[in-house]
């Protein structure tokens, strides 16, 4: 890749600062002409070719002595499922009439392709239930005839508590978003989707000194509650890129991450409050730091007894429904900036890093990665145009690309920084092309080369997706050995795999990789696992960042827990869900395993 030769850096740095501008004032214009080209900076200080850089010693290093032995559990290879448990009821029309019974207004809320006996409700077509049965992937699919969608707290209480008397297996589902196969059913377990629990209940914006507090049912929508803030001056704590469609719910339970994570933390630190049913007799409402539930509501802090909220945030619909949640909400920044810069070589990328870190400190709010053949994939998806202006040349190493967002309340204050960072950068040569958004359009075209990295991947082929959660240095040799394991097994050539991508959020050690194949084909699925998982545990890494473990993981959990660990769990779980209803043989290694309630125990 060659750079550009032009004028001197210091006055392109100083360039650059210059033309950043506050995205939400700026004019939208094309990205190519328009955005400020910080490859000439890089020219300056050097017009050298960079192709000729080694892929880095760092990425091939051989993985550090003592890593932890894994696999404490024996992890079983790719096997199917547990079979239905015969001691679920299947659902049938009595069912129907009476969980009809239980909804305030039936018609809306209940689904289902079980006709009616006496013509009181109409059957659906098996396809008009096809979405709730398949997940965002085409990868998993059920055939539950009943979809219910209960309208407040207490008829979720209701329809769990007839569940559990019945032994009726149910499958909670938010956005239907969820890549870990957890919120379709397996087999014809009823849907508890919460899709009709949208309404925000409460607004705070006193009671903390620089945050919101925002309390909304569980089936809010993440980008409509963003919608609702920001006129406010607030925002979620927590973006993604399937934020239009999933649910706050659905982000609890699976404890999503995201894009700003590296700003405002994990949920567990940002959720103050949840309000879940439990599936036991009496469909239990348990209200734990919420307003108006009982008990403390909404405070920052509480020191009375367990804190149990935090077993519903990741718990994947496996102890309860959660129906409500309270959450921190912080202030609107007023200034961004976002910019999207070429390295040469995955060294380079967290060189990028800790010098992103060392200058922007508390303004850096995200941190992203992704590889050329991510960005080949989402140009060719897009058909937009690549924002460099350098492209590599044939059989040269391929470049890396970085996302750096600012956000802050002082515009002049951040460009500063930012035109700091960007000097030192192009300084000591380490980025080779970039490109910085002048106005809102350019922010978010460079944010979709990142977030329509998945939806690119799935329109090419079938995904295999692992995100994966490793010390920095470790992750994008696990992406070379994937490939190089497949050119092994002639899986390329053959055309099973199209491409392998990886891309991630740098800054909290997350790696996506996206393995695009021709279609879903166990021999490239035994290929991939449980090898994928070895190779993470051997960088001590953990086999879910933040997808979570559903169906697709649930055998694999002892790569990343301990035996007392998952015993543990499997207690818990049991305490909650006693006949074990809901989202049977997910999560974690059971169904054989877990030991549920007896006939006799239940009969008392
Ligand atoms: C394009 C795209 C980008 C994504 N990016 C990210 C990302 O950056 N970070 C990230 O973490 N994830 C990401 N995801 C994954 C997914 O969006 C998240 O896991 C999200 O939090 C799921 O929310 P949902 O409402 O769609 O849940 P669903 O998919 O409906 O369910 C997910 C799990 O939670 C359970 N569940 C759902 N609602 C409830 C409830 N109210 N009570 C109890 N259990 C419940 C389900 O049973 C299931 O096990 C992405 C997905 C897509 C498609």
């Amino acid at each position: 890749m060659t750079v550009r030769p032009t004028q001197s850096m210091q006055a392109t740095a100083r360039a650059v600062r210059q033309s950043v501008r506050t995205p939400r004032a700026g004019r939208a214009a094309p990205l190519r002409q328009s955005a400020a080209s910080i490859s000439a900076a890089a020219a300056a200080s050097t017009s050298k070719t960079l192709a000729g850089r080694a892929c880095s010693a760092m990425m091939r290093r051989p993985l550090a002595a003592g890593s932890r032995t894994f696999a404490t559990t024996p992890a079983r290879r790719a096997e199917p499922p547990p079979p239905r448990r015969p001691d679920f009821k299947k659902l049938d029309a009595a069912d129907v009439a009476h969980l009809r019974s239980l909804l305030g207004s039936p018609d809306s809320s209940l689904v289902t392709t079980i006709p009616a006996p006496n013509g009181e409700w109409q059957a659906c077509a098996q396809d008009d239930l096809v979405s709730y049965n398949s997940d965002w992937m085409d990868k998993y699919h059920g055939h539950s005839p009943v979809l219910v969608k209960p309208k407040s707290t207490q008829e979720v209480s209701k329809v769990l508590q007839y569940c559990y008397q019945k032994r009726i297996a149910v499958v909670p589902q938010g956005g239907n978003t969820g890549l870990v196969g957890g919120g379709v059913p397996l087999y014809d377990e009823l849907i508890l989707s919460t899709e009709g629990l949208n309404q925000i209940r409460d607004f705070d914006d006193v009671s903390d000194r620089s945050k919101g507090i925002l309390t909304a049912d569980a089936g809010a929508i993440l980008e409509s509650l963003s919608n609702f803030l920001h006129p406010k001056g607030y925002m979620m704590p927590l973006d993604l890129g399937a934020k239009g469609s999933c649910h706050i719910g659905g982000n609890i339970s699976t404890n999503a991450g995201g894009l700003r994570l590296l700003r405002y933390g994990s949920l567990h630190g940002t959720v103050l409050g949840i309000e879940a049913v439990l599936p036991d007799e009496k469909g239990t409402v348990l209200s734990i730091n919420m307003p108006g539930g009982g008990g403390a509501g909404a405070l920052r802090k509480d020191n009375t007894g367990y804190d149990l909220k935090q077993l519903f945030i990741g718990a994947e619909g496996t102890l309860g429904v959660v129906t409500g949640v309270s959450i921190l909400t912080p202030r609107l920044p007023s200034a961004y900036n976002v910019a999207v810069l070429s390295v040469p070589d995955f060294k380079s990328v967290q060189t990028v890093f800790k010098e992103t870190r060392t200058h922007l400190g508390e303004i850096l709010s995200a941190f992203e990665f992704f590889d050329h053949e991510g960005l080949e994939m989402v140009l060719e998806h897009t058909g937009a145009q690549s924002p460099f202006e350098s492209q590599p040349e044939e059989g040269a190493e391929k470049p890396f690309y970085v996302l750096i967002e600012t956000s802050g309340s002082n515009k002049d204050h951040d460009d500063e920084k930012l035109g700091g960072l960007l000097e030192s950068l192009l300084e000591n040569g380490t980025i080779s092309d970039g490109t910085l958004a002048q106005d809102e359009t350019q922010v978010q075209s460079l944010w979709s080369l990142r977030e329509s990295l998945p939806e690119a991947a799935g329109k090419l082929g079938r995904v295999y997706k692992y995100d994966l959660s490793m010390p920095v240095k470790d992750m994008y040799s696990l992406v070379e050995e994937a490939r190089e394991r497949f050119a092994e097994k002639g899986l390329d050539k053959d055309g099973s795999i199209k491409t392998t991508v990886g891309y991630g959020h740098i800054g909290d050690g997350n790696l996506h990789i996206n393995i695009v194949a021709k279609d879903w084909d166990p021999k490239v699925e035994k290929t991939i696992e449980p090898w994928i998982y070895e190779a993470t545990a051997k960088r001590n890494g953990s086999i879910s960042a933040e997808h979570g473990l559903g169906l697709m993981k649930a055998p694999y959990v002892g790569y990343s827990k301990t035996e007392p660990a998952i015993a543990v769990m499997q207690q818990i779980r049991r305490l909650f869900d006693p006949r074990g209803i809901l989202s049977p043989a997910k999560y974690l290694p059971q169904a054989s395993e877990l030991p549920f309630q007896s006939e006799e125990e239940r009969v008392q």
